[in-house]
């Protein structure tokens, strides 16, 4: 496959995206492996670019989303979310502001994407690597894969598109956000989180395999499939539950930076890092 240019956003200096179309597939790479694959600005900006160009080419009708290297993403790079020109403390309204445009936004509409879309998963997906692939409507996830939401220890209550007791189930939800601990990928089938487990070296073969057979589908049927579930899903409230927690996350958040003095919590960073022993 050859990379495609983007339409629209040709003056962009895609560095962490890789985006290819072959056999109707559109195939989005994120690819910043010397950071597990940690999600900065430019990463989700470029992730949404290429989110847009796969929704907007007609001869795209399936989504392959998967990464390179060793993890599928590490979470959110903090360090990298403000421009170099900005002042480096966050007002917690332009917080507020920043992760409703960069994290919940992006993640509600990925998911909103009227084709059918396959997340490739393997390693470690922590925190806002929940947010790339839950919006996915089919994971195939590795046999080394491991899902974690530790964010609890910033004060929070997950991350911010907050789909837990959705994909988990109440109990298995509680479970992963009162501990910080990671299920497996055999766990997360189990659960109904993944579709499928296979070894590292079969995941993507395996995602494309997927992503061609429901190709040779009709795209609108598969369009209409797709919104009869999510639609379903609303209906039971899952986009209004993610809108209203969203508000309590930034309660966690408002809080914890007057105990900690900072937005984000960088105490709690600092104790997220350490395992919660400080
Ligand atoms: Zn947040």
């Amino acid at each position: 496959m050859n990379p495609v240019a983007l339409p629209g956003i040709a003056a962009m200096d895609f560095s962490h995206v890789i985006y290819e179309v072959a056999d109707s597939i559109g195939v989005i790479t994120l690819n910043r492996p010397e950071a597990a694959n940690a999600q900065s600005r430019k990463v989700l900006e470029e992730l949404d670019a290429a989110w847009n160009a796969a929704a907007r080419d007609p001869l795209v009708k399936v989504i392959v989303l998967k990464s390179n290297g060793k993890h599928f993403s590490a979470g959110h790079d903090m360090s990298s979310t403000k421009n170099s020109s900005e002042p480096v403390e966050w007002r917690a309204d332009e917080y507020y502001d920043w992760e409703t445009r960069h994290y919940l936004h992006y993640a509600k509409s990925w998911r909103e994407v009227p084709k059918p879309s396959i997340a490739a998963v393997q390693g470690k997906c922590i925190a806002a690597g929940l947010m790339l692939c839950w919006p996915c409507d089919l994971i195939v996830a590795a046999d080394d894969a491991q899902f974690s939401d530790p964010v609890l220890a910033m004060g929070i209550c997950g991350v911010e598109l907050h789909a837990h007791t959705w994909e988990l189930g109440p109990r298995k939800a509680k479970e992963l956000l009162f501990t910080g601990d990671a299920i497996t990928a055999q766990q997360a089938e189990q659960l109904g989180m993944v579709n499928r487990v296979v070894p590292l070296q079969e995941l993507v073969p395996t995602a494309m395999a997927l992503a061609q057979r429901i190709a040779r589908q009709d795209a609108f049927a598969l369009r209409m499939a797709k919104r009869a579930v999510n639609h379903t899903l609303d209906i039971q409230g899952y986009t209004n539950a993610i809108d209203a927690i969203f508000d309590m996350h930034h309660f966690g958040h408002a809080r914890a930076a007057l105990v900690t003095g900072g937005i984000p919590s960088l105490a709690g960073l600092q104790r997220m890092k350490s395992g919660g022993k400080t």
